[in-house]
């Protein structure tokens, strides 16, 4: 558990007991180990978390992330300094965020022909446009001109391909590729042949290819038509908070870092940020980091797990009598709703 900053503590904290006891009534023992990582100890000991933080993380089947982010610490620190070494360190090159509108949830496209969502995002999480080459990307000259470079590798790109091609065998059965090949004519075509040559393995799946501009623009207009989707690391960043908002809130989406060869734990956490606007107030929606504990579960093959806790929330979200956060449209507070949940799916 490394809780990390603002809400994302608060989120921890308030959901790690349920988790905890509704394995348990599964027969499944759950071990936690926390570790206060995060931007207090950066701003104390000028690090977010230890030098041998991936040594110790190696040892767990998981690693369950809050949220990193402060106001007096720059984002690219933070990001550098603990979430980049875990997904990079551990070849998490996998990210899968679903997005799905839950009955019982206002959504701007609510009641919109087209609006209907169930769809999840595959985005490349190690490398594209956020890789970090050695630092020269920073090189200016003489203060006039940035250059920044994207990489894309065939690892890193065939994991996610793969992996998205999979989730459109077990959903179905189709998968948009968005790229901007058009305009990125390197790196995204080198993409785009990927994408093809995988393809030739997965005979039953209908590929459709749509450029970012206008994935965005179906992402609100026609977000029904999409189920699987794989983007590169940037285009998935944008699409997935895109994703958030017409599902509801940002503080329901879970998110998932997945290092496909299981040689290393993978990383779940909710999509949101630190929220330094909420913290301390109690009433940080827990929602996102439940979902993602039902990814956790998935992923370590607890599927009945995962299914009653994703089913357990998305009951509770259909009732209008059960507490939900403001964010949501209700008074609640975090705990309210994980006690509520609690007695559902405990008593
Ligand atoms: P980041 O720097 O990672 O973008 P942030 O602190 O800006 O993080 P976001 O996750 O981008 O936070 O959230 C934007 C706003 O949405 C927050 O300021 C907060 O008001 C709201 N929000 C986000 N997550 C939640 C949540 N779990 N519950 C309630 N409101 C939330
Ligand atoms: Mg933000």
């Amino acid at each position: 558990m490394i809780p990390g900053d603002g809400i994302g503590i608060e989120v921890t904290e308030a959901t790690e007991p349920l988790l905890i006891e509704l394995a348990a009534a599964h027969d499944v023992e759950i071990e936690t180990t926390w570790f206060d990582w995060g931007s207090e100890r950066y701003l104390e000991e000028g690090a977010l978390m230890p030098d041998d933080g991936l040594e110790t993380l190696k040892e767990f089947d998981a690693i369950l992330l809050g949220a990193v982010g402060h106001p007096d610490v720059p984002d690219h620190v933070t990001l550098r300094n603990l979430r980049l070494p875990i997904t990079k360190g551990f070849n998490q090159h996998i990210c899968k965020r679903p997005s799905y509108l839950f009955d019982g949830v206002e959504s701007p496209l609510r009641g919109y022909e087209g609006g209907d969502i169930d769809l999840v995002v595959y985005r490349q999480n190690t490398e594209g446009e956020y890789a970090d080459v050695g630092g020269r990307e920073h090189q200016g000259f003489g203060n006039e001109v940035a250059v920044q470079s994207a990489v894309y590798t065939r690892e890193g790109t065939e994991a996610i391909v793969r992996a998205a091609f999979e989730a459109a065998t077990e959903r179905s059965g189709k998968l948009t590729n968005i790229t901007k090949s058009n305009a990125q004519a390197y790196g995204m075509v080198f993409w785009d042949e990927i994408v093809e040559e995988v393809s030739e393995e997965y005979p039953d799946i209908t590929v459709e290819r749509l450029l970012v501009d206008a994935g965005s623009m179906d992402f609100v207009r026609r977000p029904n038509e999409f189920d699987v989707v794989v983007a590169s690391n940037l285009f998935g960043d944008i699409l997935t908070d895109i994703g958030g908002i017409i599902s509801g809130s940002l503080g329901m989406a879970p998110s998932t870092n997945i290092n496909p060869s299981g040689e290393f734990p993978s990383m779940f956490e909710p999509v949101h940020g630190s929220a330094f606007d909420i913290m301390g107030e109690g009433i940080a929606n827990p929602v996102g980091m439940l979902l993602s504990m039902s990814l956790m579960f998935e992923h370590l093959e607890e599927d009945d797990l995962a299914e009653t806790l994703w089913d357990g929330v998305g009951a509770q979200l259909a009732d209008s009598d059960a507490p939900r956060t403001p964010d949501i449209g209700g008074s609640a507070t975090t705990l309210d709703v994980v006690g509520d949940l609690e007695e559902r799916l405990l008593e």
